[in-house]
């Protein structure tokens, strides 16, 4: 009973977090206590997969609670089970549509749930899992629509993905996002894992491109801690600390949540505002809650 009383004070007095990375993971088709994925192989892969979408509704939900997490950007192919989580839990979560195939969900037919505001964002746009590069001419019309809406998008592009045979770490280069910003100079768009490994040509989109912010997702939790610090101290080392946001991309395992916001907790050479900036405040201005009521 002591304990409880404890973990409720605690509750009470974490700050807000946002989760800028967040999945349903209905397509995953996995077995219940299927272990997440880690990386490089051979590893020692960690958490237990749920065993049903409602499972994993409730401990998502709960992880939320315990870690204070007020937002989450939450987006999956099944349109369906986006929406059971939105009313799950009204104003927790901007509802994305995951995108990999160009044209299959066509852009046109997005554009009613975005004027309705039922859909607030665009993406993970996953095309590099089918070899895709971010400049390919079939993605632009979604890249048109979020500018026209004014809503955040979130890209896979980076060196590193689920195994599958037609994923390709070279349609990821950072580099490749620069036509993008070109032609569509008000997207707010951020990458995921901030682009890992390639760090230098991050480096050069960020520096270059203001409107573009990185995530820190799922290496807070797939690649070995060493390696994870060691690309955000040079992130932050390059001057972007005011430019990177917190996302647990937790999929079928929701104690990734809690792992992912201590990984950056536990970060000793962060100082507190930078950690709060990671957790909380730069999602705050990327997302413009600070403009709205
Ligand atoms: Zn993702």
């Amino acid at each position: 009973m002591g304990l409880d009383a404890h973990s409720q004070n605690d509750v009470k007095q974490r700050p807000p977090i946002i989760d800028m990375h967040m999945h349903i993971g209905a397509p995953l088709d996995l077995s219940a206590g299927a272990p997440a994925p880690c990386l490089p192989q051979p590893c020692m892969r960690k958490g237990q997969a749920t065993a049903t979408a409602s499972e994993n509704l409730k401990k998502t939900l709960e992880a939320m609670d315990r870690y204070n997490i007020v937002k989450g950007f939450l987006s999956d192919l099944d349109l369906n089970q986006l929406r059971e989580w939105s009313e799950a839990a009204p104003g927790r979560f901007i509802i994305s549509p995951f995108i990999v195939e160009p044209g299959k969900t066509s852009p046109d037919a997005l554009r009613p749930a975005l004027k309705a505001k039922r859909l607030a964002g665009i993406g993970e746009i996953g095309s590099q899992l089918i070899g895709i590069a971010p400049n390919d001419p079939r993605l632009d019309p979604y890249f048109a629509l979020a500018e026209e809406f004014n809503v955040p998008v979130l890209i896979h592009t980076e060196g590193i993905g689920p195994p599958l045979p037609t994923f390709r770490s070279a349609a990821g280069s950072p580099i490749l996002l620069e036509a993008v910003m070109v032609r569509h100079p008000k997207l707010r768009i951020f990458v995921e894992n901030t682009g890992y490994p390639y760090l230098d040509e991050m480096i050069a989109m960020m520096y270059q491109y203001p409107q573009l912010y990185g995530d820190l997702s799922t290496i807070t939790w797939i690649i070995p801690p060493s390696a994870f610090y060691d690309y955000l101290q040079r992130l932050i080392q390059a001057g972007l600390g005011k430019r990177l946001m917190f996302g647990s991309d937790q999929m079928r395992w929701p104690e990734m949540i809690g792992k992912g916001i201590e990984a950056i907790e536990e970060a000793d050479f962060l100082t507190e505002e930078q950690k709060r900036d990671i957790l909380y405040n730069n999602a705050v201005r990327f997302l413009q809650l600070d403009k709205k009521n």
